[in-house]
């Protein structure tokens, strides 16, 4: 089979979910009407994403059936792409994303963090929450309060089976797929010396729309290993961030599994694994109103969006 995403987009009459197949977005009902394997009736609504994602031991068998059979009739003319005027919107909007903090040792070392030693150490898991998510083509938010607004492109894989206490071994067969998450990040609120605490990764991290998400998830088969996948972030069509998740301190199998003694880890959440080196503040450089990002990662696809100062 082809290269295959799902994800959610908007004609403006709601969100419905599709497959992405080469670049283009094929609508789940016309992909039914095309001939594939009778889907669940959860699948197909607005949410259909996070219940395909919740059901995934099925529903990543339908999409194996349904994907080379939506590419035929595609071929064939049979089945029509969504129009490119449609939004993509984002895959679907999970409740809990956590995210690796200082996990790659480049990145560490531009932000002048020092790293103990990995045998005396364990990753570092701060939370952004839903009200951050915005898909591709959505603007991100620049709020008043901020001087240094940074980007920072991440792998993110998706949960797809309940676990608590996953071992290191078993952790990617709870990975239903992988997407693109660009972990927007205020570098001056991030800091505190008002109070004892040195970090306010709240605040530094949680603003309205500072997480841009997809455009859509690759299934989990399609990328059997996700410590070998490359990465890269341009601003304004000058590459800023180009690496490989080789260079990973803490493997996306080690930050599930450690995840997994605090949490019982759901369908539907999200692990941003954390960000290469390349970023503004590594550079002495911020962003700005009219700025536009483009983070993309080999097999999964390309993540655009433009920088606008928030109107008060
Ligand atoms: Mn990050």
């Amino acid at each position: 089979m082809s290269w295959m995403g799902f994800g959610t987009y908007d004609d403006g009459a709601g969100l419905k979910p599709a497959l992405a197949l080469g670049e283009k977005l094929y609508d789940l009902q016309q992909v039914l009407k095309a001939g594939a394997p009778p889907a669940k009736q959860e699948w197909l609504a607005p949410e259909g994403v996070r219940a395909m994602l919740g059901d995934w031991q099925e529903a990543q068998a339908w999409l194996k059936a349904a994907a080379p059979l939506a590419e035929g009739r595609a071929q064939e003319g049979g089945l029509k792409p969504v129009p490119d005027a449609a939004r993509i919107a984002p895959p679907y909007v999970p409740q809990r994303i956590f995210c690796a903090a200082s996990n790659y040792a480049e990145h560490a070392s531009e932000m002048g963090t020092e790293l103990a030693a990995k045998a005396q150490s364990k990753p570092y898991m701060f939370l952004k929450l839903s009200n951050t998510v915005i898909g591709d083509g959505d603007t991100i938010l620049m709020p008043p309060e901020t001087r240094m607004l940074d980007w920072e492109i991440e792998l993110a894989a998706v949960i797809g089976k309940r676990g608590r206490r996953i071992p290191v071994e078993d952790a990617l067969s709870h990975v239903a797929g992988y997407t693109v998450i660009n972990d927007i990040s205020a570098r001056d609120l991030n800091v505190r010396s008002d109070y004892p605490f040195k970090h306010d990764w709240f605040q530094g991290k949680c603003h309205d729309t500072f997480a841009p998400i997809g455009p859509w998830i690759v299934p989990a088969w399609q990328i059997p290993e996700p410590q070998a996948v490359r990465m890269r972030l341009d601003v304004n069509g000058e590459p800023m961030q180009e690496d490989t998740t080789a260079n990973m301190i803490w493997t996306v199998r080690e930050q599930i599994s450690y995840l997994s003694t605090i949490v019982t880890l759901e369908p539907g959440d999200v692990v941003a694994t954390g960000t290469p080196t390349g970023v503004g503040m590594g550079r002495g450089i911020y962003l700005k109103s009219g700025d536009r990002l483009v983070a993309s990662i080999e097999g999964i696809g390309r993540l655009s969006n433009e920088v606008k100062a928030e109107a008060l």
